[in-house]
């Protein structure tokens, strides 16, 4: 599931493909809970525009258009958004990908059914497209002063994350750290992947209880999640099933994990056997001996 690194390398690169450019004609699919606006009436109200600058907050992207609209994104469990002519394994159904011989898995991407929503543009350049296999991802055109509950109840970006502030938010909660590091409402970015990440390079385990965690270790928390989100975006990310970079090419950040997704392997530090846990329905994992 793309986190705020993710979400922040996919608004690197599709700042140059959307700034600048007029919508010359827009395509999508049918009205599915994926369109929080009607298609008709985002076809309708895109064409013409041009599109000003993209901006990322917490997980949610969103493009400013020339008459002060917002196109909001947000990528979802399975969402991809790249621009078109691009070939990458992650384009295809996993059926399709392996029956597939490698000559025809590098042809150029084709929209699918899949394909949600497509950009045209008055222009040559590659018109960028919107996949996603399971349709939890959200497309949504907001009025300039339109209010957003998602956007309004997120709590301040995780590249951001001060440690005094994190203890004074969780110093009387009971829910598991873990579960608050998730908590979009108190940080704003961060998901499974990086929260893990984070609690093992701060030495802090996933259930504790946030009324448990000290002072000191919110410090170290805070600095642990700033860390693990800059060394993301400079790796691209993690492409572990579906996220793939808008020009095509895979994150990096996957190879650099230290206990996510390593249940069974040595500790990196103190080489036990990194555990998995189960906690608010989402694995965690950690060191029984680096994490107290
Ligand atoms: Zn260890």
């Amino acid at each position: 599931m793309p986190e705020l690194p993710e979400v922040e390398v996919t608004r690197r690169q599709l700042e140059p493909l959307l700034v600048g450019r007029r919508v010359a004609r827009v395509y999508t699919t049918v009205p599915s809970y994926f369109f929080l606006t009607p298609p008709t009436e985002l076809r309708r109200r895109l064409r013409g525009r041009r599109f000003e600058l993209v901006e990322r907050i917490g997980k949610y992207l969103l493009a400013r258009l020339d008459n002060g609209d917002r196109l909001l994104l947000h990528l979802g469990m399975t969402g991809q958004i790249f621009g078109s002519g691009i070939a990458s394994v992650r384009l295809l159904s996993s059926a399709a990908g392996a029956s597939l011989t490698p000559e025809a898995q590098l042809e150029a991407f084709r929209p699918d059914k899949h394909t949600h929503l497509r950009v045209r543009f008055d222009d040559a350049g590659p018109e960028v497209i919107f996949r996603d296999a399971r349709k939890f991802g959200k497309v949504q055109l907001m009025r300039p002063d339109e209010p957003s509950e998602r956007l309004d109840r997120l709590g301040p970006d995780a590249l951001a994350a001060r440690g005094r502030r994190l203890f004074a938010e969780i110093r009387t909660r009971r829910v598991a750290i873990k579960s608050l590091l998730l908590d979009q409402s108190l940080l704003a970015g961060v998901g499974n992947i990086y929260a893990d990440e984070a609690l093992f390079l701060a030495g802090v385990r996933p259930t504790r209880p946030g009324r448990r965690v000290t002072a000191e270790e919110c410090e170290r928390i805070a600095r642990a999640v700033r860390k693990v989100l800059r060394r993301s975006i400079a790796t691209g990310g993690s492409s572990i099933s579906d996220y793939v970079q808008p020009d095509g090419s895979d994150g990096a950040y996957q190879d650099e994990r230290r206990v996510y997704g390593r249940e069974g392997e040595p500790c990196p530090r103190c080489r036990a056997r990194i555990r998995r846990h189960v906690i608010g329905q989402r694995s965690s994992h950690y060191c029984p001996r680096c994490q107290t």
